[in-house]
Formats: structure tokens, C-alpha cells, sequence
């Protein structure tokens, strides 16, 4: 007879005996020794775990709870249509009423020239649909050598083949065999770290458009088909784009006859102060990825904006070949678009965007003004809700901890024992903040405190 278990401790020990976490040190955990909180709850920018524990959420879970935790009215949406059609398929044209509703919304407020959206279940699966319509757009117009995609060092654009290849940072590679050809990596926009002494904003994005045009010369453009990038990194940082940076690269783009790719799972939907990333930037994006945003997490949902330029070839391609060869069982699930439709009802109908920039501004104005001098912190960076702060050992000479220190990560832990999640990035002595959008300045008062007091007494430990 099976005995229920559901203590902490009960659920912990078959936690750590028959569940397998991403981004997590398997033998450490099996053995007990990381941290194994079991969230069961949450409410506006707090959740909750069995141990009764309430903590402030300045991450949005994988920054995607835009809406914030326990929204009824997301649910309910969900169970209205898990009752009326919980699912059906979309192949040969098949349909449903939230999918039809949710495709009309987002193509009215992306930027010009949207024409469709095509529905995954993550972010990187989407990517991954990107590439096949990259590479079925060139085979279409009788390019057969125009494959190879372009992104950048400390790019995120998910973890499968494809997409691990695509993302830009060493932990995604490493014993997995990739990146996999036809994938280059050029230059990571951040000023900080990589432009020259005394080089401006605008020459280093300059500089990065220049290498950029150079990879492409060296490969050769009949061989590059697309550059993918998110209009703010991401995962690898929390990085914003350099004064005239989208305008440089576009300008080479458009040059050399290759797509862009603008990554919005992070940005569309509010996160920047805009509703797309591309909007704030003035981008001019040939694909949008989109995912976390749409349903705030609610339930998993992905999709891939097609601009003009490309779905004329789709269109074109079915008339050659027959019905376009890709498909998923669960593409435009039906209770995951009611949720998406319910999130965005939320998102518009509270003015979530307006939100992430008035509170937003107010959030990075006080940010820079609380660690502008702070001997531990060589910048404070972001824009709308989402934000950075760059640990260094050195402030005047800019010279990096050893990263055996773990600065980022003790910090991030110092943040949590205050009762705060704020991420340690993957890449570097890195402190991340994406909150939900629904954040106020009241609250956001309250980041900035525990943020500080967790930096000031790493900062001294290491003093
Ligand atoms: N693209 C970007 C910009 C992301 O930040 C992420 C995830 O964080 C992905 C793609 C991959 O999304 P998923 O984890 O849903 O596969």
C-alpha cells in the first residue's frame, strides 16, 4: 500500500530520489547539500513554501509572472475552458476561439508588418521554429547556401541543439557537443566590460556593427541568413544595448540581405516600459520570439511572429511543396490561449507597460543613485523592470572577483536570507532584478533596501 508522505522532509527525500531539476548540481542535491525550497503558494510579488516562509519575488519565477502570483481570474479562465474544450489540434486548419482571439491581439499591437503566429509550448522551441522558417525561406527563394545564424557571446535563446547552439554562454555548451555549425557568435554589446578606454556608447556600438559586418564578409552573405539577438540581454546579464547599437546592426542586416531575429521572450508584453523590445529600440525585426509575458507562466505558451517579408516565401512554399512539414501536438492549446487571453486582459486593462515605466523609471533611478558609489558595485544597469547590478573587485582598475569567490551567488544568497529572491546570473559577479510588473514604488522601496543591505554586508565580508 502506497503511505502518503507530506511532510517537508517526506517530500524532500522523494525530491531528491526521483526528480531530476534543471540548472541543478545533481550529486549535491541527491546528497542534501543545495537548498530545496517547495514553493506551494503565492500572492501579487510574494510567494510562498512549506515551510511557511513568504518571500518577495524580484525575479517573476524566470521573469515571467508579469501579472504576479494568484490571479483568480487567470485560473478561472483556465477552468472555463478546460470545461468547454480542453484540447483539440490545429493541424490542416483547424481552430479554436481563444487561439483565433490571442492571434488578433498580438498582431494588432506588435510592430508593423506582423502578418502571423505560430504557437510552442517554451521559448526555446519557438527558436527552434525560427530556425526551419529561416532555413526554409532561403531554400524557398533558391538560396540553398544561406543558413548560417549569427548571435552573440552571452546571447540566450534557450537550451535545445539548435537553440543551445544559439545562446552565447560557455554553461549551455559545455559537454553538450555544441554549439553545432551553422551557428557564429559575434560580439557581446556590453559597454561596461567591452568597449576600449575612452570609447563612447555610440563608436563602441559602432564597433560592434563593424565586426558584425565583418563575420558576415568573412563567411560570406550568400551563406549568412540571420541574426538573432533580444533587444536587452537577458540570461546573460541584464544587458542593455549601446546608444545607436539596433540602428548600427539593422543598417548591416539590411546590407547583406539577412533576417532578423528580435528574442522577446523576456521583453514583449510590457517588461521594458513598451510592449515589445523592439518598439523601444526602434528594431525592425523580421521574427519576434515570444513566450513567458503572453501567459505570465500561468500555463506554458510560446509562439513565433512572422513579419512580411517571410510569410510571402511560406505562402509561396506551400504552393511548391504541399503543407508546410511542422507541426506540434500541442501548438495553439486552446487552455493555454484562454490563459494567455486572460494574462493580457490583465496586462492591458491595469496598464502593466505603463506601470514598468513609471515604476520602472522610478526603480532605475534609484538603483543607480543607492550603488553609484558602492566600492563592491562597478555598474547599476537596466531599463523598465528589468535591471542589473555588476560586482567587481576593483572598482577603479575594473578588475573582476576570482570567480571561485562566488560573489554573485552570495550576495543573491544574502538577498534570500533578508526574505528577497534577486538571481545570481549565470555569467559573472552578477545580481539580477526582472519583479513582476505589477510592482509599486512602495515595494520597489523595499528591493532596493534588502538589495542593499545584502551588498553591504558581502561587501563586508570581502573587505
Ligand atoms: N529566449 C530568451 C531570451 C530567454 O530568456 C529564454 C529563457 O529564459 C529562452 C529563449 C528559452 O525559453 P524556455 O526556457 O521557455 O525554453
Amino acid at each position: 500500500m502506497n503511505v502518503i508522505k507530506n511532510t517537508t522532509a517526506d517530500l524532500q527525500e522523494m525530491d531528491r530520489a526521483h526528480f531530476m531539476h534543471p540548472s541543478t548540481h545533481m550529486r549535491q542535491h541527491a546528497a542534501g547539500e543545495t537548498p530545496n525550497r517547495i514553493i506551494n503558494g503565492g500572492k501579487g510579488i510574494y510567494i510562498h513554501d512549506t515551510e511557511g516562509r513568504e518571500t518577495l519575488d524580484a525575479f517573476a519565477g524566470l521573469y515571467c509572472v508579469n501579472i504576479g502570483y494568484g490571479r483568480t481570474e487567470v485560473a478561472d479562465a483556465i477552468y472555463a475552458q478546460a470545461k468547454e474544450l480542453a484540447y483539440y489540434h490545429t493541424y490542416v486548419g483547424h481552430s479554436n476561439e481563444p487561439i483565433i482571439r490571442l492571434s488578433d491581439r498580438i498582431i494588432k499591437s506588435a510592430p508593423e508588418g506582423m502578418q502571423r503566429v505560430y504557437y510552442g509550448m517554451s521559448g526555446s522551441d519557438a527558436n527552434e521554429t525560427n530556425i526551419k522558417l529561416i532555413w526554409y525561406y532561403n531554400n524557398i527563394r533558391g538560396l540553398p547556401q544561406k543558413k548560417k545564424i549569427i548571435s552573440r557571446w552571452r546571447g540566450y535563446h534557450g537550451s535545445g541543439i539548435m537553440t543551445g547552439s544559439l545562446t552565447g554562454l560557455a554553461a549551455f555548451h559545455n559537454a553538450f557537443d555544441l554549439p553545432r555549425a551553422p551557428v557564429l557568435h559575434t560580439t557581446c554589446p556590453h559597454h561596461y566590460w567591452n568597449a576600449e578606454a575612452g570609447e563612447s556608447e555610440a563608436e563602441f556600438a559602432k564597433r560592434c556593427a563593424d565586426d558584425l559586418e565583418k563575420m558576415i564578409l568573412r563567411e560570406g552573405p550568400e551563406t549568412v541568413a540571420a541574426f538573432i539577438g533580444e533587444p536587452v540581454m537577458g540570461t546573460g546579464g541584464i544587458i542593455t544595448p549601446p546608444e545607436g547599437y539596433w540602428a548600427a546592426i539593422q543598417a548591416v542586416l539590411n546590407k547583406y540581405d539577412v533576417l532578423l531575429v528580435a528574442d522577446e521572450v523576456v521583453t514583449a508584453f510590457g517588461r521594458t516600459g513598451s510592449y515589445f523590445g523592439s518598439q523601444h529600440y526602434g528594431m525592425k525585426p523580421d521574427l519576434i520570439t515570444i513566450a513567458k509575458g503572453v501567459s505570465s507562466g500561468y500555463l506554458p505558451l510560446s509562439g513565433v511572429i512572422i513579419g512580411e517579408r517571410v510569410w510571402k516565401v511560406l505562402e509561396q512554399g506551400s504552393d511548391q511543396m504541399g503543407p508546410i512539414g511542422h507541426g506540434w501536438t500541442y501548438s495553439a492549446h486552446p487552455v493555454c490561449a484562454a490563459a494567455a487571453n486572460a494574462n493580457l486582459d490583465i496586462v492591458d486593462g491595469e496598464n502593466l507597460t505603463g506601470n514598468a515605466a513609471e515604476t520602472g523609471g522610478y526603480f532605475q533611478h534609484l538603483l543607480r543613485a543607492t550603488f553609484k558609489d558602492h566600492p563592491l558595485v562597478g555598474e547599476a544597469r537596466g531599463v523598465g523592470l528589468m535591471a542589473a547590478l555588476e560586482f567587481v573587485a576593483d572598482k577603479t582598475k575594473k578588475e573582476r572577483f576570482d570567480p571561485n569567490a562566488k560573489i554573485g551567488p552570495r550576495v543573491s544568497a544574502a538577498c534570500l536570507e533578508r526574505g528577497m529572491i534577486a538571481r545570481a546570473m549565470p555569467h559573472g559577479d552578477i545580481l539580477g532584478f526582472a519583479p513582476p510588473l505589477c510592482i509599486t514604488k512602495a515595494e520597489i522601496d523595499k528591493v532596493i533596501d534588502i538589495a542593499k543591505q545584502a551588498v553591504d554586508a558581502v561587501a563586508d565580508e570581502v573587505a
